[in-house]
């Protein structure tokens, strides 16, 4: 495998169970065990109520693009080979969102409210980074 180059997640203690289950292909949203609510991205306590009794719940990986943009000039040259992409807010089945890519699909081809799945990048043994592509 060679380099990857570009900015690699660290799970801590908050967000490392969201990343294990991605190195299984499961995506994983925070539940509060108190209110309900769900929530992304990972984080220590219920952004409804704040309480920190947060559980987690499967995704089914399907949502539909809430908003998206296109890149065409690289933030740094290691995204050089990847222009143009897609940068997009992706709406899940169960409510969150989540920013993400839009891969398999011609850019100019996205549109908002397309249906899209979770397909899992495997970037380092380590880290499996979510992106969605059209649903066929
Ligand atoms: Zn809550």
């Amino acid at each position: 495998m060679t380099e990857y180059g570009k900015p690699i997640p660290f799970p801590d203690n908050v967000t490392s169970t969201f990343w294990e289950a991605t190195k299984d292909n499961k995506l994983l949203i925070q539940q509060c065990d108190d209110c309900g609510a769900r929530q992304f991205f990972p984080q220590s306590y219920c952004r409804n109520c704040l309480a920190e009794n947060l559980g987690w719940i499967e995704a089914t990986g399907r949502g539909k693009v809430y908003t998206y943009t296109i890149v065409n000039r690289p933030p740094t040259v290691r995204f050089q080979e990847d222009v143009p992409y897609v940068v997009a807010l992706i709406e899940l089945e169960e409510g969150v969102r989540m920013m993400s890519n839009v891969v398999g699909i011609d850019p100019e081809a996205v549109r908002i409210d397309m249906p899209v799945e979770v397909v899992f990048d495997e970037i380092t043994p380590a880290i499996s980074l979510p992106k969605f592509k059209p649903v066929r």
